[in-house]
């Protein structure tokens, strides 16, 4: 098995016992990633290239515009916009001669040639539309998670203790449940994945009921008559619902400072 290796920073995620361990994980991913970018003068060229023609989504374009490397983001910025420059030149380039082509015929299903038009000018603006949406950092993101995802399992199936931690510990977050049950049939055979959606399933109703209470608990410390009781475990229910719901993204970040 190829993925094995990379155990140490899975467990490690696991053992600051949050919501979603693959939250962490992702996150710890994130800003690593995202200073390796930004980094631009250490790129190596093949780097460089994809994200010249990629760029980065506007969540991660925040992103370095709140860090401190301006410089950084600008030389990025400035080759990743010339060639998108270019891009957006051809793409016009086509549309133009697809409209031109239909010119003077009505667009719509009865004229051959404005549909095609409709047509070329649809396809050419979806090719705007992928320039525009296209994110290195969240491409990276993604195959770096697909790695941890077949650790979580090699390490599900070999180490009893990650196993528990796994089914009996906070769970995870929906958007990485979903990413778990989307692989488990890949990496466990028939007996273990029906035991595993078991145990998960049975963990994320436990968790959700836990989750629920919080919140539930966080509102009626708002009424008058709950003023004096404490506050329990629901001091930050907020967040963490939304954690749960959607995965990290709002309150302190999942990870020690280090
Ligand atoms: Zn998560
Ligand atoms: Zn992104």
């Amino acid at each position: 098995m190829r993925y094995h290796i990379d155990t140490i920073p899975v467990w490690d995620a696991m053992r600051l016992d949050g919501e979603c361990f693959l939250c962490a994980l992702q996150r710890r991913t994130e800003l690593a990633e995202a200073d390796r970018y930004l980094g631009a003068s250490v790129m190596e060229p093949d780097v460089r290239v994809r994200v010249n023609r990629l760029g980065f989504c506007r969540v991660h374009h925040a992103m370095f515009f709140a860090m401190s490397n301006r410089l950084g983001h600008a030389l990025m910025l400035e080759s990743h916009h010339q060639e998108t420059a270019d891009q957006t030149r051809e793409v016009i380039a086509r549309m133009k001669k697809a409209a031109d082509a239909a010119a003077g015929a009505p667009l719509g299903k009865l004229s051959r040639s404005g549909a095609q038009a409709a047509r070329d000018m649809a396809a050419a603006a979806e090719q705007l539309r992928e320039m525009a949406d296209s994110c290195v950092l969240c491409d990276s993101i993604r195959e770096n998670m697909e790695r941890y995802l077949h650790t979580v399992f090699h390490l599900y199936r070999t180490d009893s203790e990650f196993h528990r931690c796994l089914t009996s510990g906070k769970g995870v977050c929906l958007p990485h449940l979903a990413d778990l049950m989307r692989v488990a049939p890949q990496e466990l055979n028939a007996r273990e994945l029906a035991a595993f959606v078991d145990e998960m399933g049975r963990n994320q109703a436990q968790q959700a009921e836990r989750i629920q209470e919080d919140i539930s608990w966080f509102i009626r410390k708002f009424d008058h008559r709950f003023a004096d009781q404490p506050w329990k475990n629901s001091k930050d229910a907020v967040p963490r619902t939304v954690n749960k719901l959607r995965g990290w993204c709002v309150g302190p970040e999942p990870n020690p400072k280090e």
